[in-house]
């Protein structure tokens, strides 16, 4: 059976993992990026501890999903949570180091593919992978092909405007759906309906101190019945929906895969994705497209790394 290396490379950890061609995790482990030194050899040399822990003679390859944006040499440019991770071959250091195929790639990107090879995209040919986090970061496999773009950076679908008189965002631009979705979006948008006098749970649960809301918590609250809870989600999740009708307008999918933390809200957003996309997208594009929740897990990262390696 084939094996390969996954890295999946964070701001705080490097997880890590053997992975065989199926998307099975073998061995595993984590390791702190030591992102704090500031110094770029320092987390080569975390990384490369971290190869060797799960290393067998026999692997494929190595795959890395890196913070930021990367070309098809494997050369890592813009990563703001990396320190000096700047006009960076990683592919070539690890090459030199370890002998073996290296494939290095942006992050969302990655996961798209680990998706669309052993998650929730089996079986298509194609799709649309959204992580919804602290951003909301992308990557697309048109035809069974991730999309790269002119300079192997296509799918930053955060950054579209949706408004272009709209707020400002932190890529410095105004109107992206990014800030009508992310999470500071949706914990302002509920602070401030609280602040205005509206009742809520949310507010016992952190002890009346507004700076301790996050997604999670609201995501309880509306599990206990709250209504401004289900009223944050169905306003977040109509603008995500108004959003992916285009977005279905212009590829259309099969399936628009939904990752990340606060895509754990649950069924309420997917509902209220499905039923948005149904009213606003094409017909016929509406009809086919599938709106499901990733099918990686939590060591998706890893398994998408590894992938990269599987690619034909
Ligand atoms: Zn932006």
């Amino acid at each position: 059976m084939n094996k390969a290396i996954g890295i999946d490379l964070g701001g705080t950890y490097i997880k890590y993992g053997l992975v065989d061609n199926k998307g099975s995790i073998i061995k595993k482990g984590m390791l702190p990026t030591n992102a704090e030194s500031r110094k770029r050899d320092i987390v080569i040399e975390q990384m490369s501890i971290a190869i060797k822990d799960v290393w067998e003679d026999n692997i494929d390859g190595i795959g890395i999903g890196t913070p930021g944006i990367v070309d098809n040499n494997g050369v890592v440019y813009e990563s703001p949570n990396l320190p000096d991770w700047h006009n960076l071959n990683l592919k070539e250091i690890f090459e030199k180091k370890f002998n073996k195929k290296v494939v290095v790639e942006n992050d969302a990107n990655s996961i798209a593919w680990g998706e669309f090879l052993f998650g929730a995209g089996r079986g298509t040919s194609t799709i649309v992978c959204l992580t919804l986090g602290t951003g909301l970061g992308g990557g697309v496999v048109i035809n069974g092909r991730l999309l790269r773009g002119a300079c192997y950076s296509a799918a930053e679908i955060g950054h579209m405007p949706v408004n272009y008189k709209g707020r400002k965002c932190g890529c410095g631009s105004t109107g992206c759906i990014e800030a009508y979705v992310g999470r500071d979006y949706i914990v302002k948008s509920i602070v401030r309906k609280i602040k205005k006098g509206r009742k809520t749970i949310v507010s016992e649960m952190v002890d009346n101190n507004l700076l301790k809301i996050t997604p999670k918590i609201i995501s309880e609250a509306y599990q206990k019945g709250d209504k401004l809870a289900e009223e944050t989600w169905i306003e977040m999740a109509t603008a995500l929906g108004a959003f992916l009708a285009g977005i279905v307008n212009l590829l259309n999918p099969d399936r628009i895969i939904l990752a990340g933390g606060i895509a754990q809200a649950g069924e309420i957003l997917f509902e209220t994705i499905r039923k948005t996309i149904k009213q606003r997208a094409m017909d016929v594009l509406a009809k086919s497209v599938e709106i499901v929740p990733a099918g990686l897990g939590v060591n998706a990262g890893i398994i998408s790394g590894a992938s990269l390696v599987f690619q034909k």
